[in-house]
């Protein structure tokens, strides 16, 4: 068993060895410009992208050319939200979005405000969700977009982001969804979802970094963020990252074929180290709600303990805390602010996520280290004292 045991996969995943293999000829051997037109290396680097944007297009049930390439999901949420606002300013500034999406969303967002956006981020009730009232409520007639995540990266609950879409598009309002953390998890369909924009990462899904997606519903206009040759049709220029479009795409056909077994091997790994520390560690809740999200991860709170304790002493695990590091100092993550954790709470949670490579033999060692380290955290820790013995 390689330690420490990685359970950390919504930060980032190891690349399939199949992904990687069909990477491997586009770096050296086929290393033609997919953009050159004039001779067979480009055209043999052009339909490798064909095929990519196919596999891709596939996964998310979407046609090929509503597919642009980027360089991750940083990217796509920038591309779709800056890249809106910028063809539609100022006839429509307002954007809905929620306090718990993902920094590259609600930095954005931000970033719009200094260009004369009006921006509403929405709390989610305690248990992490929005509801698509909450949401509807917030629209106003100049509301040019709805930015809701998928799937929650800390907690792993899912939004409804169908009845969302319902909602904004019976006011003319665009729908954007960052499902970085649901695509080949769970099943996405975005005709089903009915989203206008859809973002995605590789590296999330056992493909390459430094590469990913936006679904651009055919006919939604934007304006390029990246000024250039004029790539992905206009939408974003610069030399196309053959080899890593290549692994996106073959990732996405291995997610596709192996998605329902995957999902039911990990929900059963990730309930069983979940009931494990519920019943046999004392003041421990899950954060977020526990019936509709990813089936790999599991947020837990260690109530009373000190989170960088419990961190140093867990050095077989990697794992996330409920902590943000900044340059300065250490904040508690904005997620469990926004669910109306205390920081003490925010600092003494952990992010279990689960993967494709995650055994039963690692779950269970992950479980008798934890109870070792909770143990001893609780007998060295100056100031802990136990709920029951208060009461
Ligand atoms: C990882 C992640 C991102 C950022 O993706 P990159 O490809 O690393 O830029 C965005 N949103 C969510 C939900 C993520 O989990």
């Amino acid at each position: 068993m390689r330690l420490p045991i990685y359970l950390d996969y919504n930060a980032t995943t190891p690349v399939d060895k199949r992904v990687l293999e069909a990477m491997l000829p586009w770096f050296s051997e086929q290393f033609g410009n997919a953009a050159s037109r004039t001779h067979l290396y480009g055209w043999t680097a052009e339909e490798a992208v064909a095929k990519a944007r196919k596999q891709v297009a596939s996964l998310i049930h979407c046609q090929s050319k509503e597919i642009v390439f980027t360089s991750g999901a940083t990217e796509s949420n920038n591309l779709a939200i800056k890249g809106l606002f910028e063809k539609y300013y100022p006839q429509k500034k307002h954007i809905v979005t929620v306090q718990t999406e993902h920094t590259a969303t609600l930095d954005a967002c931000q970033h719009l405000e200094k260009w004369g956006a009006a921006v509403t981020y929405l709390l989610p009730q305690p248990d992490g969700i929005v509801s698509a009232q909450q949401v509807a409520d917030a629209l106003r007639p100049d509301t040019l977009l709805v930015s809701v995540m998928l799937a929650n990266n800390e907690i792993g609950v899912l939004l409804p982001l169908q009845q969302i879409a319902r909602l904004a598009h019976q006011k003319g309002v665009f729908v954007h969804t960052d499902a970085t953390q649901a695509v080949g998890k769970i099943a996405v369909d975005v005709a089903e979802l009915d989203v206008d924009l859809l973002s995605f990462s590789a590296h999330k899904m056992y493909g390459p970094k430094g590469v990913g997606a936006l679904y651009v519903r055919a006919g939604v206009g934007m304006m390029p963020q990246m000024d250039g040759g004029g790539h992905e049709r206009g939408r974003r220029s610069g030399t196309l990252n053959v080899p890593g479009i290549v692994g996106l795409g073959e990732a996405c056909a291995v997610a596709q074929r192996e998605l329902q077994t995957e999902y039911k091997n990990l929900e059963s790994l990730r309930n069983y180290l979940e009931n494990s520390i519920l019943a046999q560690i004392a003041e421990t809740f899950v954060n977020g709600n526990q019936n509709v999200r990813l089936p790999h991860v599991t947020n837990i709170c260690f109530e009373g303990l000190d989170g960088e304790n419990l961190l140093l002493g867990l050095k077989d695990l990697a794992v996330s805390t409920g902590s943000a590091c900044t340059s300065a100092s250490v904040l508690p993550s904005h997620v469990l602010k926004a669910l109306q954790l205390s920081d003490a709470q925010a600092h003494a949670s952990l992010r279990f996520s689960l993967g494709r490579f995650t055994t039963l033999s690692e779950i269970e060692y992950a479980i008798s280290h934890l109870l070792e380290v909770v143990e001893k955290t609780k007998n060295n820790q100056v100031g802990y004292v136990p709920n029951d013995f208060l009461q």
